[in-house]
C-alpha cells in the first residue's frame, strides 16, 4: 500500500498534504527518527505508516519530492505489506488489550542492531496509547537517543494518553477522517453561516456570537455535544475543501457539495489561498481537540477567532 494508494482512499486536502510531507522527507532523507501519527480511527494512520516503511525501503522507488513513492510491487514492498519484512516491526496490543513492557523491550533490543536487509528499520507502534507508563518510559529511552538506522512511528487515536515526555520527543502528524462525500445539509448550513459571519467581521465580539451558531443543537452534555459540534466542523472542512478546489482549478466537477456551489463561490472571495488553508488546519485542530475531550464551548470559541 504505497502513498499513492493511501491518497486514493482519502482524497481530502489535509491527507494529501501529510502524505506529501512524508514523501518529501523520505526522499530527502530528513524524516525525523520519532513520529506520532494521531487522529480518529479510520483516518488512515496505520496504512500511511506502512506506506512510509515501504517508501523508505523500496527497491525501485519512483518520483521525487512530494511525489516520491514506493513501487508497491517489488519483493520488499510486498513483504512489508504482508507483515513479513524483518526490518519493519509492528507492535500491537495483545489479547489483554495492552502493549506489554516485554514487547517494547524486544523492539528496543532489535533497534540496536543494523537493519538486516533494508535501509532503515521502521518500528510501528499501533494503538500506542495502549502502553501503560512503564512501557512508555522504556520506549522513551530509545526515543531520547534514537539509533541512526531506525524510525519509530507511534500510531494513536488518543495522543493525550501518551506521556508528555514521549510526546515532546516525537514530531506529530495529525490525521483526520476522509470526506464522506456531501455533508449533512443541516450541519452544512450551520458551517456556511459561520464561515460567512467570520468573513464579514474581524471583531472578536461578533465572532464569538458566531460560535453560538456552531453550538446549535448542543446542550445535552458530554459525548453527544461533541459529536454534534464535530459534524458541524466536518461540514466546514468539506466546504473549505470545495472552496480550495474552486479557487485553484476553477473546476466544479469534483465538488463534494455541488448543490450549494453559489454559496461556495461567494465564500471563495474570503477564503481563497492562505486564509482557507489556515482555516482548514484550524478546523482540523478543533476536531482533534474534541477527540481529546475538550469542552465544546472552548473549541467553538477558539475556532471562530481563527477563521
Ligand atoms: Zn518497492
Amino acid at each position: 500500500m504505497p502513498f499513492s494508494d493511501v491518497i486514493d482512499r482519502g482524497t481530502h486536502a489535509g491527507h494529501r498534504r501529510l502524505v506529501g510531507l512524508l514523501a518529501r522527507s523520505v526522499h530527502r532523507g530528513t524524516l525525523p527518527p520519532s513520529l506520532i501519527f494521531s487522529g480518529p480511527a479510520g483516518a488512515g494512520k496505520r496504512l500511511t505508516a506502512i506506506a512510509t516503511a515501504q517508501a523508505i525501503n523500496c527497491l525501485s522507488p519512483r518520483g521525487e519530492g512530494e511525489s516520491y513513492d514506493a513501487c508497491g510491487t517489488c519483493a520488499v514492498c510486498t513483504r512489508i505489506a504482508r507483515g513479513a519484512h524483518p526490518d519493519v516491526v509492528i507492535v500491537e496490543p495483545g489479547d489483554s488489550g495492552s502493549i506489554k513492557i516485554e514487547q517494547v523491550r524486544d523492539v528496543i533490543e532489535r533497534a540496536g542492531y543494523r537493519p538486516f536487509e533494508g535501509r532503515r528499520r521502521v518500528v510501528i507502534v499501533n494503538d500506542a496509547d495502549a502502553m501503560a507508563s512503564s512501557p512508555q518510559n522504556a520506549l522513551l529511552k530509545v526515543l531520547e537517543e534514537p539509533p541512526p538506522s531506525s524510525v519509530f512511528i507511534l500510531v494513536t487515536a488518543r495522543p493525550d494518553m501518551l506521556l508528555p515526555t514521549v510526546q515532546s520527543r516525537c514530531q506529530r502528524l495529525r490525521f483526520q477522517l476522509a470526506d464522506q462525500g456531501a455533508s449533512d445539509p443541516e450541519a452544512r448550513e450551520v458551517a456556511r453561516r459561520v464561515l460567512e459571519l467570520a468573513a464579514a467581521s474581524d471583531e472578536p465580539r461578533l465572532r464569538i456570537e458566531a460560535a453560538k451558531d456552531l453550538l446549535v443543537n448542543t446542550g445535552s452534555g458530554g459525548r453527544e455535544d461533541r459529536e454534534q459540534l464535530a459534524s458541524h466542523l466536518q461540514a466546514m472542512a468539506s466546504l473549505i475543501r470545495d472552496i480550495e478546489l474552486l479557487s485553484s482549478r476553477g473546476s466544479a466537477l469534483r465538488l463534494a457539495n455541488p448543490d450549494v456551489q453559489p454559496d461556495i463561490e461567494r465564500l471563495t472571495k474570503a477564503y481563497r489561498g492562505k486564509r482557507g488553508l489556515s482555516a482548514f488546519e484550524s478546523v482540523d485542530r478543533a476536531l482533534e481537540a474534541l477527540d481529546g475531550n475538550a469542552s465544546v464551548k472552548i473549541v467553538a470559541d477558539w475556532l471562530v477567532l481563527q477563521l
